[in-house]
């Protein structure tokens, strides 16, 4: 094959994971992507799914939750959100709503009685810090999903009986 033929089949590799990354909601692990997409693509390997997802963290058109239930997790929506994870099942949701963040993404002076709470220096009062620049915020919730509540009550009850 041509190396114009060979780009042109890692293209359009690329694009395919990429498209099923932006396809759902469900922040999916490189796992789910490669197991979405063998059928379609005959000699696909998780390998080139890792791959590729890495380069699409570094020119930033997907975004990384972090580690979730042992697998790092992707979102194909890269505007920063707040996210609920499921401690239970794994699910990841986006937090509907115009949820309050008023962190500045420019730059935090940390000594600033202003600045928020939880980014003030606690412990060594000898250290002083100038400031703190942001280059990214990941806001995330952990708890339980309305599914393993219910799940949960239903076990609950069983055992109640
Ligand atoms: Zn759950
Ligand atoms: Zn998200």
């Amino acid at each position: 094959m041509s190396i114009k033929g060979i780009e042109r089949k890692h293209s359009k590799k690329r694009e395919a994971i990429l498209k099923t990354i932006r396809s759902t909601q469900s922040h999916p692990s490189a796992r789910w992507v490669y197991e979405q997409l063998r059928p379609c693509i005959p000699g696909l390997s998780l390998g080139t799914v890792y791959r590729n997802i890495n380069l699409f963290l570094e020119e930033g058109s997907v975004a990384s939750l972090g580690v979730v239930g042992g697998e790092e997790r992707f979102d194909g929506f890269v505007t920063p959100h707040p996210h609920l994870i499921c401690t239970c099942c794994g699910a990841v949701f986006d937090l509907p709503g115009d949820f309050p963040m008023d962190v500045s993404l420019d730059s935090i002076k940390l000594s600033d009685p202003k600045a928020p709470e939880s980014l003030l220096l606690r412990g060594n009062q000898e250290q002083t810090i100038s400031g703190f620049l942001i280059d990214y915020q990941k806001t995330l919730f952990y708890g339980v999903c309305s599914r393993c509540m219910y799940t949960l009550k239903l076990q609950h009850h069983a055992v109640s009986i």
